[in-house]
């Protein structure tokens, strides 16, 4: 039988993506870091009727490239300070468009054999690095939420099943009691996480913390004292503002005497346990029943990647594993027994390189140098009139605010970020730090160096200046 229809050769839209990205990648660290236009300016070059018929791969490639600019962040660039933003590894990057060229589906083995061997290697690497117990089982999830969500599933069907009940076929009417406490800076994702698992987010307890937003044992103590049922600790290591740590080494024996499944969100704190001069933060650690981190954060691996980690893989695979009678079992690895989603990317691929092409040491390496950096740009702003450094830089975390020199300082400090973010050297976003505004600095970057740092700081000096000096005459400008 003849075909009429030849197959397309995918060359030239590859070659054509090759170039942009190899442009893109070269302009990263000079490009404005913030985005240059906003989505409703670029939904006119993106829009218009769907064409009728089709065009050319390549020339698609290109229109989009060029559409998109304008409103791309160089957040995988070097002075990116937002949120807790990684880059991408050169061996990532490239073991990522092989994953999409590939394209395998990592839910079976026998979907792909491949991905279920790399998640299986790279998870015992994980394991190995972070120092947790050998036997921890690692789901491969697109981000921190959806570990959290696996984790806290796993606890949940731990502590129901110590009570004889199965809550994934019965689900929580009329299940044994829960109690979920959190420390007072807890992660959002945390409460996300909950309310998708019916516990309810307004339920949690919540434990006070310190000035630095560590969790306080002692208040702990007193709260698993009085709590009703089996009861799940959510302790933190990496708060998102201070980068401060939960201390594990006291809250570890307080949940073991209590019975509790203690869970620890160390989405990028986590990442300390790699470096032999940080370990220190974690001490610990390796007591916990389950822990949440991010390879798209300190590991430099393109998004999305996350890891659920728990001690008990048979409570994680309880609670995720997916049952139809078409979706045999083969008696190997089926990595969709460890995350909530059946298809998915292959993303094992692309930390099993970037952990390859660092080793330990230099993943280590990566996470005490950012930590450098940060020290490095607390020791820029520190001593500066109007400036106050809020924190003890004990991580990557620098945050601060700005003083006036008359008038309200959350406004001014809303006003010295924005003009920092469209100055376009550095950018990082702001938040509220004990009920004032603030602003968060994460040097979480692996290609960010000591020169890119004082670039960045001389910008945020002269940013304060000009608001000192012009602030109410130009700022809307400056916006
Ligand atoms: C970033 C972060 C999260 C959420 O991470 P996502 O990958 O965006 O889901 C959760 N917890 C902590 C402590 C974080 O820093």
């Amino acid at each position: 039988m003849s075909d009429s229809i030849s197959r397309p050769s995918p060359d030239a839209a590859l070659e054509r993506a090759y170039a942009l990205a190899r442009e893109f990648l070269a302009g990263l660290p000079d490009r404005a870091v913030g985005a240059r236009m906003d989505a409703e300016a670029l939904e006119h070059a993106l829009d218009g009727p769907l064409p009728a018929v089709g065009e050319d791969p390549a020339a698609v490639i290109s229109r989009l490239a060029q559409a998109a600019d304008p409103g791309l962040v160089a957040s995988a660039g070097p002075r990116y300070f937002g949120f807790v933003t990684g880059g991408a590894l050169p061996a990532a990057l490239a073991a990522d468009w092989l994953t999409s060229a590939w394209d395998q589906n990592a839910c079976l083995h026998a979907m792909s054999p491949a991905a279920a061997a790399i998640e299986a290697v790279a998870g015992r690497w994980l394991v190995a690095l972070f120092g947790l117990p050998a036997t921890t089982s690692v789901g491969f999830t697109t981000d921190a939420t959806m570990a959290n969500f696996a984790a806290l599933a796993a606890a949940r069907h731990a502590l129901c099943a110590r009570k004889g009940w199965d809550v994934e076929a019965e689900g929580l009417a009329g299940a044994p009691p829960l109690t979920l406490l959190a420390g007072e800076c807890a992660h959002a994702s945390i409460f996300a996480a909950v309310q998708m698992l019916g516990l309810g987010h307004a339920r949690v307890r919540r434990i006070a913390a310190d000035a630095a937003g560590r969790m306080l044992p002692a208040a702990l103590e007193a709260a698993l004292a009085q709590a009703e049922g089996g009861c799940i600790v959510c302790a933190q290591a990496g708060e998102v503002n201070t980068g401060s740590f939960d201390p594990l080494a006291a809250i570890v024996p307080i949940a073991r005497r209590h019975r509790a499944w203690l869970h620890v969100d160390g989405a990028f704190g986590l990442w300390a346990a790699a470096a032999p001069a940080l370990r220190h933060l974690v001490r610990g650690v390796e007591g916990a029943d389950s822990w949440t981190v991010d390879g798209h954060k300190w590991l430099n691996v393109p998004y999305d990647c996350g890891y659920a980690m728990v001690r008990d893989g048979a409570a994680l695979r309880a609670a995720m594993t997916i049952r139809a009678p078409y979706l045999e079992a083969s008696g190997a690895r089926e990595n969709g027994h460890y995350v909530p989603e059946s298809s998915r990317r292959a993303r094992g691929f692309a930390t099993w390189a970037a952990l390859r092409s660092l080793g330990r040491d230099g993943v280590g390496q990566l996470v005490e140098r950012c930590c450098a950096l940060a020290r490095r740009m607390a020791a820029a702003l520190r001593d500066v009139r109007g400036l106050e450094l809020l924190n003890e830089v004990v991580l990557n975390q620098v945050l601060i605010r700005f003083h006036p020199t008359a008038g309200d300082a959350d406004a001014f400090t809303r006003a010295v970020l924005a003009r920092i973010q469209a100055e376009g050297t550095c950018w990082f976003s702001g938040t509220t730090w004990q009920g004032h505004a603030a602003a968060r600095i994460s040097i979480s970057n692996g290609s960010t160096t000591a020169a890119d740092v004082d670039r960045a700081a001389a910008a945020i000096l002269a940013c304060l200046r000009a608001e000192r000096d012009g602030g109410s005459r130009n700022a809307g400008a400056s916006r």
